[in-house]
C-alpha cells in the first residue's frame, strides 16, 4: 500500500484531492496506478523527505483510492476514510512503513440541513467567480460539489488556514462539527477573498482614472498649445492667465487660491460683473516673484567695497551693516535682527539701504509708511472690498520683482494706530522671522514667503515708534554729519552727481573748496545734506545755462560768486549773538531733525512769586522748571528773599516748536540764577544735562547730535555731565576740537565756573 505524506493539505473523507504526478511519485516511491490504495500521514510542519522521523506525523491520517490518472500530470484521489496511525517508522532513504486502524466518525449531521447550506454555500463561491471572473477551472467544477467536503478538498490549496486549521478539520470526530467547522473555514475565506478583490479593483480603477485624467489634460494642453500657436491673437485674458497661473511656479496654497478664482472667473465670463476684479487679482497673483532671487553670496571685502564707494564717512554705521551680512552669508540666510537706521533727515539712511542692495546684488525697494494708520495699507484690504488692493508689503515685493530683495521700511516712528487697526502689529507679522515665511496679505488671501526679504527700517526718532516693535528691531544712530564731512559729501559725492544729471562734463564746471565750504555754511542748515544736496543740483543747473550761452568757456565757482548760482539768500544761522545779558543762557536741545541750539530767557517783574512759562513746553521740561527755581532759592537765599516781591517769566524761543524733556535742567537753573545774581553768561558757552533737586547733573541723550548743534552755531564752552562721558567717542574729533567739552557732575560747578557765588546746599542742608 502507498504511503503519502502531505502538509497543508485537507485530506478528510468526502473531498477529492488533486496531486501532481512528480509529487505522488516522489512522496509515496510508486508509479500512481487508478484504483491503488493510498494512506495519508499529515506532517506537523513541511518537512523535506529526507528529513522525515516518526515523530514528524499527526497520529490521524485518512485513507483514500487513486480515482484518475490524468495525462497532464495530474492524478486525482477520493479519501474514504480516517485512520489512526498506530505506529510509524521512516526508514533510512524515507520509506515510510506503518501501521493504522480504521478510525470511525460519528454521523450526527443533519442531512437536510446539509444539503441547504451546501448548496448555498455553493451558489456563494459561483456568484462571487461570476461578480470577478475569477477562477473559470473552478466555476466548472463547481457545478459538481454536492458536499462541504468536496468544497474544502477542491479548495483546499487556495485556503488561507493554518495547517493545523486545517488538520483539526481531520481530527474532529463528529462530522456535524467537521460540517460547522468546514463551512466557517470556506466563509471566511470567501469573504477575505472579496474584499482583498475589491480593495484591488478599487485601486485599480484609482489609478486608471488617475492616468486617463493626466493623459487627457497632456492632450488638452498640447492641444490648446497647438491652436495657440496658430491664433496667437485669439489667446484670450482667461487663457494667458491660465497659462501663468500654472507656470508661476507659486505653492499649493496659492496655487490652489489661483485655480479657484480662475473657475470663477471661466463661469462668471468675461463680462460678468466682477470679471474686472477678478483678472487684476489673478494678473497680480500670477506676476509676484515666486521663485525668483537674485544676487549671489558675495565677499565682505567687495561689500566694503561698494558701501565706501557710495558714501563718505559712516564708519560705525558701515560696519555693523557689515556684521549682518557676514551674519546672513554664515547662516546661508537672513539674520535674525532687524535693522532701523534711526537718524535725521537727510543723513544717508535710505540711500545706504540702496548701497547694501547693490553690495548684495539684490533688487532694491523702499515701502513708505509715514502717515499709515491702516492695518490695510500694511496687509491689503480684503477682496469683497471694491477697489481693494495689496498692502505696501506685497505692493513692494511686486515691484522689486523677486522674493529677496532689500526692502526698506521708511519712516516706522509715523505710524500710527487708529480704528482700522494697528499697523504696527501687522508690521512686527512681517519683521518677524518665526512668522514671516507664511506672510498672508488679505488681497492675496494666500501666504508668501518673506524670510528672503532684508528688511530694513528707518525713523528720525525712537519716542514715537511703538514699544512692541522697537524691542525687535536693531537701532542704528545716524549722527549727521560735521561741516568737514559735508565738505567731503559734496565734493565726492552730490556734486559729481548733479553734475552727472545736469550733463556737465568734469571739464566743465570747477566748484573751490572756499565755495563749499560757503554753501555748506551759509545756504544750508541741517543735520543731513539734503539741503545741501539741492544746492549742487542749484550750482548744476545755473552752470548749464551759462554753458549754453557761452559755449566752451568753463564756468567756476568760487567764494566769491556763490551768491550769483544760488537763488535763494543765505539761511538764517543760529549762531549765538555777541554779547548777551544777564538771564539768558543757551541750551543744547535734541530733535528728530537733529541737533538745535536754543535759547533760554528769563525775566524778573513785580509780583508775587508766580511763575509764568511760555514757548510750548512739555511737561517734562516745566517740571525741570520748578525744580530750577527751587534750587536757585536754595543756591542764592539772600535772592530769594526778593523773590517773593516778583514774578518769575521763563520762555524758551520759536514757540512753533514743541520742546519736551529733562535736558534743559542746567540751562534753566543757570538762566534763572544769571538772572537773579546779574551775573551774565557768555552766549558762545552752552551746556546740556539733566538736573535733580540735589542739584546734580545727570546723563542726558543725543550728545553727537547737540555738540554738532553747538559747532555749526560756534559755541567755544559748553558743560555737559560726567556721565555722558563715556559718549564723547561718538564725536567726530573736529567738533570736540572746536570747543572746550567740560564734564561736570553738579550745577554748583557750572555756577562756580560762571562766576556766581553759591551758598552751597550742604551748607544749606
Ligand atoms: P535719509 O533717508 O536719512 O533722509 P537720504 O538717504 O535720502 O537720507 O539721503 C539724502 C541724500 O544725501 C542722498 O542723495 C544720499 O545719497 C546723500 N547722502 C547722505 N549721506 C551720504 C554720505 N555719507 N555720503 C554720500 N552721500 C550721502
Amino acid at each position: 500500500m502507498a504511503v503519502m505524506p502531505v502538509y497543508d493539505t485537507i485530506v478528510i473523507p468526502g473531498a477529492t484531492v488533486y496531486l501532481r504526478t512528480q509529487d505522488y511519485v516522489k512522496g509515496t516511491g510508486r508509479q500512481p496506478v487508478t484504483g491503488e490504495r493510498v494512506t495519508f500521514v499529515v506532517e506537523r510542519e513541511e518537512t523535506e523527505r529526507a528529513s522525515l522521523t516518526n515523530e514528524s506525523f499527526y497520529p490521524i491520517g485518512s485513507s483514500g483510492t487513486i480515482t484518475e490518472v490524468n495525462g497532464g500530470g495530474y492524478i486525482a484521489l477520493r479519501i474514504q476514510n480516517r485512520v489512526n496511525i498506530d505506529e510509524v517508522t521512516v526508514l533510512q532513504g524515507g520509506s515510510i512503513s506503518l501501521t493504522v486502524t480504521r478510525r470511525p466518525d460519528v454521523d450526527d449531521l443533519d442531512v437536510e440541513e446539509a444539503e441547504k447550506r451546501v448548496r448555498s454555500m455553493r451558489d456563494a463561491i459561483l456568484a462571487f467567480c461570476e461578480k470577478y471572473q475569477w477562477g473559470p477551472m473552478i466555476r466548472l467544477q463547481a457545478q459538481h460539489w454536492n458536499t462541504m467536503w468536496e468544497i474544502a478538498g477542491a479548495l483546499s490549496p487556495f485556503l488561507y488556514a493554518e495547517d493545523s486549521e486545517k488538520y483539526a478539520l481531520l481530527a474532529e470526530d463528529t462530522l456535524q462539527a467537521r460540517f460547522d467547522m468546514a463551512e466557517r473555514m470556506l466563509r471566511e475565506n470567501l469573504e477575505l477573498a472579496r474584499v482583498n478583490t475589491e480593495a484591488q479593483t478599487a485601486q485599480q480603477e484609482d489609478y486608471q482614472k488617475l492616468y486617463r485624467e493626466d493623459a487627457i489634460k497632456k492632450q488638452m494642453s498640447y492641444l490648446q498649445k497647438e491652436l495657440d500657436g496658430m491664433h496667437p491673437e485669439n489667446v484670450t485674458d482667461v487663457r494667458r492667465l491660465e497659462l501663468k497661473l500654472e507656470e508661476a511656479g507659486m505653492n499649493e496654497t496659492a496655487l490652489k487660491e489661483g485655480r479657484r478664482v480662475l473657475n470663477r472667473l471661466k463661469s462668471e465670463g468675461g463680462q460678468g460683473p466682477e470679471a474686472g476684479m477678478l483678472m487684476d487679482y489673478l494678473e497680480l497673483l500670477t506676476s509676484l516673484p515666486w521663485q525668483k532671487t537674485e544676487g549671489e553670496r558675495i565677499a565682505l571685502g567687495d561689500a566694503r567695497a561698494v558701501l565706501d564707494r557710495d558714501h563718505a564717512g559712516l564708519e560705525k554705521v558701515k560696519k555693523r551693516i557689515l556684521q549682518q551680512i557676514a551674519v546672513m552669508t554664515l547662516r546661508g540666510r537672513q539674520s535674525g535682527s532687524i535693522l532701523c537706521f534711526v537718524g535725521a533727515p537727510g543723513t544717508g539712511k535710505t540711500s545706504i539701504g540702496q548701497s547694501i542692495a547693490s553690495a548684495l546684488g539684490r533688487k532694491y525697494v523702499r515701502v513708505s509708511l509715514g502717515g499709515v494708520r491702516d492695518e490695510a495699507d500694511i496687509r491689503g484690504h480684503r477682496r469683497t472690498y471694491i477697489g481693494s488692493m495689496p498692502g505696501g508689503i506685497m505692493d513692494g515685493i511686486h515691484k522689486s520683482g523677486v522674493s529677496n530683495p532689500v526692502m526698506v521700511l521708511d519712516e516706522i516712528d509715523k505710524l500710527s494706530a487708529s480704528y482700522a487697526g494697528d499697523p504696527a502689529s501687522a508690521l512686527l507679522e512681517v519683521l518677524d522671522p518665526e512668522q514671516n515665511s507664511n506672510f498672508t496679505d488679505h488681497y492675496l488671501n494666500v501666504p508668501f514667503d518673506l524670510s528672503d526679504v532684508f528688511f530694513i527700517c528707518t525713523a528720525n526718532t525712537l519716542d514715537t515708534i511703538p514699544e512692541p516693535l522697537l524691542n525687535r528691531i536693531d537701532v542704528i544712530q545716524f549722527q549727521g554729519y560735521t561741516p568737514l564731512e559735508k565738505m567731503e559729501i559734496a565734493r565726492d559725492h552730490l556734486l559729481p552727481k548733479a553734475m552727472e544729471a545736469a550733463g556737465l562734463e568734469k571739464k566743465d564746471l570747477e566748484v573751490e573748496e572756499k565755495a563749499l565750504e560757503k554753501v555748506i555754511g551759509e545756504y544750508t542748515r541741517e543735520a543731513g545734506v539734503r539741503g545741501l544736496k539741492k544746492r549742487m543740483d542749484m550750482i548744476c543747473r545755473a552752470a548749464a545755462v551759462q554753458l549754453v550761452e557761452e559755449p566752451g568757456k568753463a564756468v567756476r565757482v568760487t567764494e566769491e560768486n556763490i551768491r550769483d548760482f544760488m537763488d535763494m539768500h543765505p539761511v538764517r544761522q543760529n549762531r549765538v549773538p555777541e554779547k548777551t545779558k544777564p538771564g539768558i543762557v543757551t541750551g543744547l536741545a535734541w530733535t528728530p531733525v537733529g541737533g538745535e541750539i536754543l535759547y533760554i530767557q528769563t525775566l524778573l517783574t513785580k509780583g508775587e512769586g508766580h511763575l509764568t512759562v511760555t514757548g510750548r513746553l512739555g511737561d517734562v521740561m516745566k517740571e525741570s522748571a520748578q525744580i530750577a527755581v527751587s534750587l536757585v532759592k536754595a543756591f542764592f537765599p539772600e535772592q530769594a528773599a526778593d523773590l517773593k516781591k516778583s514774578d518769575m517769566h521763563i520762555h524758551v524761543p520759536d514757540g512753533a516748536t514743541p520742546k519736551d524733556g529733562p535736558s534743559a535742567g542746567i540751562t534753566l537753573t543757570t538762566a534763572l540764577s544769571s538772572l537773579v545774581t546779574g551775573v551774565a553768561v557768555p552766549p558762545d558757552v552752552a551746556m546740556t544735562g539733566e538736573v535733580s533737586l540735589q542739584g546734580d547733573m545727570r546723563a542726558i541723550g543725543g550728545l553727537p547730535e547737540k555738540l554738532m548743534a553747538a559747532q555749526r552755531a560756534g559755541v567755544k564752552t559748553v558743560f555737559i555731565p560726567t556721565e555722558n562721558r563715556e559718549d564723547l567717542k561718538d564725536v567726530a574729533q573736529e567738533v570736540r576740537d572746536a570747543m572746550k567739552i567740560i564734564p561736570v557732575s553738579s550745577v554748583e560747578e557750572v555756577l562756580s565756573y560762571l562766576g556766581m557765588q553759591v551758598y552751597t546746599l550742604t551748607q544749606a542742608g
